[in-house]
């Protein structure tokens, strides 16, 4: 799996994004009718992006450049000259197609427009429309009076040229909507109210980190459905329509949020965010808006991806061959009596190798890339087995920063699960502001000695060790450390909790006089916090938690469902799954690159967070009063997705974190 774009196709990006800069909008001044059509159409045959497809580009290609012109309000009409080369790959000079029914939204400087009329391509002049809501292009329609034939066209052409369409309009959704958060990013930076920048408010910084969210999500969906239709032909229909309306939502989500950002000046005829407001209502109207396309794809089963091996260095979703093979292995192994669901079950899965496969062979793993990690969760929900043990972010703290001995004692008996492990960083006192935490641990001789509360602590009444993040120093950050304790020392006691949805999973630890020898400290004294953050950013990223297989089986099961399947709020949900799916493969693909940007973990777990909330709350409400008065799995999975609200850092934190440290917002 290579969810990422290739050189060539990194490259063909930058040449669209420096033609975009050279022709887009950076005032309102230059918005047609300003501006020279003639250069428009010039540049665009010269780069070569008006012949993108004539020269072997695939439908990816196209929807990247699509993104780079309409992040600068580029007049110029690639979108239209695009679909009539779909249409009729032969057209010729300023030809542009009709994007809805007899309308040329984007055609500036068009002289024709074809346009499928009665099942029949039919060629005509450009008949000027407008103005249109769309300050930014410029709309015809074809003159049919005037329109030759050009005969009928075939049907899978015309339903191909159609899903074309919708994913260049979806990019221009979300290039539009970037550079609307961009910009208003920039100035939340600057402006000032209350003596201070009013970027530091955190409703304001919510709001941005919602919409950029959104936005990766819908174009990580994107590029996905992009790549589907041209491995899958007409069949990826409804991954491209999902698409389609992921990015009506968040380009037109994000646009509005970058009005409110620039507060008074955002709402003005002069201002640059109501034209990209304008352009991503047309773009979003055009072949059906999200309600339009939810509809359209009630009951629809979720998107597959293609059989085969990956080739090439570009943009690719099915396996290598090493995860490939690796994936065969595991498939045989899961028919083998071993693979059967039963008594055992995590120590045979780490028997038979399948549990922390990235991680290196010293520490108990197998080398092998990160996605095959992504591989075991996915196979391992297909075949309706339990998933993995959730220890991939404690082995990870051990294996990165535990000492020779440490790795030793532990990481063989966490992987196959002969020995348990729960994490004791919240308490009663420190739970967001993780650095505040009390529980002390005092050096005496040879020993320390813990003292304090440990709370929510998961798995803590099963487990024989717990990984403590506690106060060996001064106040802040800076004064914490990490230990590993056996829960069988004199002096802890773990008192349970139970959860909203009935369960006994955590409690409360108390450490009274507990002693363990100094070298159960991890990695040096002082070290507790970055050790936390780095456990944390893996913990964050839904890849190795595998969830996102369950969340297929309940998205799979609803939309089966002739009555829930057509629920738009299931629907929605679905098509956010997508979203999620393929940006945990780009941030799987990162990591394989040896990019592992713990921020990044944040989109990750925001994602995860709403389509676990959004998918697990339809279900419970497609159950409507039963599922209330006879209650079962339903509101178990609802309760447990407001939790994932919370626990891992709660979404506000990873909203912060979105906010500060990849928009580069500043601190109050
Ligand atoms: C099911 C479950 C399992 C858990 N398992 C574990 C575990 O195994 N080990 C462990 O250590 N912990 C665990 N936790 C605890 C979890 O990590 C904490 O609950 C979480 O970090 C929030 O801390 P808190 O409960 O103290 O809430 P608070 O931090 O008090 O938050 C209360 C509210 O204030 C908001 N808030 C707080 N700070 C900010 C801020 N800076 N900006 C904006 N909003 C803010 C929060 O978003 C939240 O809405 C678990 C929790 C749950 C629900």
């Amino acid at each position: 799996m290579h969810a990422t774009l290739g050189d060539t196709q990194e490259a063909l990006r930058e040449l669209a994004a420096a033609v975009a800069a050279d022709l887009g909008a950076t005032t309102i001044e230059a918005l047609p009718p300003a501006g020279d059509a003639d250069r428009a159409w010039a540049a665009l045959n010269d780069s070569g992006l008006l012949s993108l497809r004539a020269d072997g580009a695939g439908t990816l290609e196209l929807v990247v450049c699509a993104e780079e012109l309409a992040a600068t309000l580029s007049a110029a009409p690639f979108v239209g000259a695009a679909v009539a080369r779909e249409l009729w790959p032969d057209a010729p000079g300023r030809t542009v197609a009709a994007l809805d029914g007899t309308l040329a939204a984007d055609a500036w400087g068009a002289t024709q427009v074809v346009a499928v009329v009665d099942g029949g391509l039919e060629a005509g002049p450009a008949a000027p429309v407008g103005p249109t809501a769309d300050r930014s292009r410029v709309s015809a329609r074809i003159d049919l009076a005037a329109a030759t034939s050009l005969g009928p066209v075939d049907t899978e052409r015309l339903e191909r040229a159609e899903l074309v369409a919708m994913l260049l309009l979806a990019a221009d959704l979300v290039g539009v909507g970037r550079a609307a958060l961009t910009d208003a990013v920039e100035h939340v930076k600057e402006r000032r109210q209350f003596g201070v920048a009013v970027g530091t408010f955190q409703a304001v910084q919510h709001m941005a980190a919602d919409a950029h969210v959104q936005l990766v999500g819908a174009r990580n969906a994107l590029w996905a459905a992009a790549w589907r239709l041209d491995h899958l032909g007409i069949e990826a229909a409804a991954s491209v329509r999902r698409a389609k309306a992921l990015a009506s939502e968040a380009g037109r989500g994000a646009c509005e949020t970058a009005c409110q950002m620039f507060g008074g000046v955002g709402h003005t005829w002069e201002h640059l965010a109501s034209v990209r407001l304008r352009r991503a209502l047309v773009s979003r109207a055009l072949l059906g808006d999200e309600n339009e396309q939810w509809a359209a794809l009630a009951g629809v089963a979720p998107s597959r991806t293609p059989g085969g091996l990956a080739d090439g260095e570009g943009y690719d979703l099915r396996d290598d061959t090493t995860e490939a093979g690796f994936r065969a292995d595991l498939r045989a192994w899961l028919a083998s009596p071993d693979g059967q669901d039963g008594d055992g079950w995590h120590q045979r899965l780490a028997g038979g190798g399948w549990v922390v496969v990235s991680m290196p062979p010293d520490a108990g793993g197998r080398a092998l890339p990160v996605t095959c990690e992504a591989i075991v969760t996915e196979e391992l929900g297909a075949a309706d087995r339990p998933p993995p043990p959730v220890i991939g972010h404690l082995a990870h703290a051990l294996a990165v920063f535990g000492s020779p001995e440490q790795r030793a004692d532990h990481l063989a008996g966490m992987i196959s699960g002969t020995t348990r492990w729960c994490q004791g960083f919240s308490e009663p006192e420190a739970g967001s502001d993780l650095a505040s935490v009390r529980t002390r641990a005092e050096l005496d001789g040879d020993e320390w000695v813990v003292d304090g509360r440990k709370i929510w602590t998961s798995d803590a009444a099963v487990a024989d060790w717990i990984l403590l993040l506690c106060r060996t120093g001064a106040a802040g950050h800076k004064g914490l450390s990490m230990l590993v304790v056996p829960t069988s020392t004199p002096g802890l006691e773990v008192s349970m909790i139970r959860t909203a949805w009935g369960s006994e999973e955590f409690a409360e630890v108390t450490f009274d006089g507990v002693r363990v020898p100094a070298d159960a400290v991890v990695g040096v004294p002082g070290q507790g916090w970055e050790i936390a953050m780095s456990l944390l950013a893996v913990e964050r990223g839904p890849a190795d938690i595998g969830w996102i297989s369950r969340f297929r089986r309940t998205a799979t099961r609803l939309l089966a469902d002739p009555i829930a399947g057509a629920r738009p709020d299931v629907v929605r949900a679905a098509a956010w799954l997508e979203a999620l799916d393929a940006t945990v493969a780009t941030t799987l693909t990162a990591r394989t690159r040896g990019n592992h940007d713990t921020s990044a973990g944040s989109i990750d777990k925001l994602l995860m967070t709403w389509v676990d909330q959004w998918l697990h709350g339809a279900a419970l409400d497609a159950g409507g009063l039963d599922a209330l008065v006879d209650p079962g799995d339903d509101l178990e999975l609802y309760l447990w997705a407001r939790a994932a609200g919370v626990f891992g850092g709660t979404s506000q934190v990873q909203r912060n974190i979105v906010a500060q440290r990849l928009l580069g917002l500043p601190r109050h």
